[in-house]
């Protein structure tokens, strides 16, 4: 599963499943796209990342 390390500055992508990947992104919807980009590479079965970041698109009004 795949969670989002907020700080001030930047947020690290971390993947519960994958110690060895990291990722760092400075807005949640850039962050959720990688998060989303990784799954759908490395966990083809997983959609938590998938759905978080068309959850966030959509709050955002993202028109991707
Ligand atoms: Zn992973």
């Amino acid at each position: 599963m795949i969670r989002l390390d907020c700080t001030r500055v930047s947020i690290v992508i971390v993947c519960t499943d994958c110690p060895y990947w990291r990722a760092m992104r400075f807005t949640k919807h850039e962050a959720w796209k990688c998060a989303a980009d990784h799954e759908k590479r490395t966990h083809p079965g997983l959609t938590q990342a998938q759905n978080a970041f068309t959850k966030h698109r959509a709050r955002e009004g993202h028109a991707v």
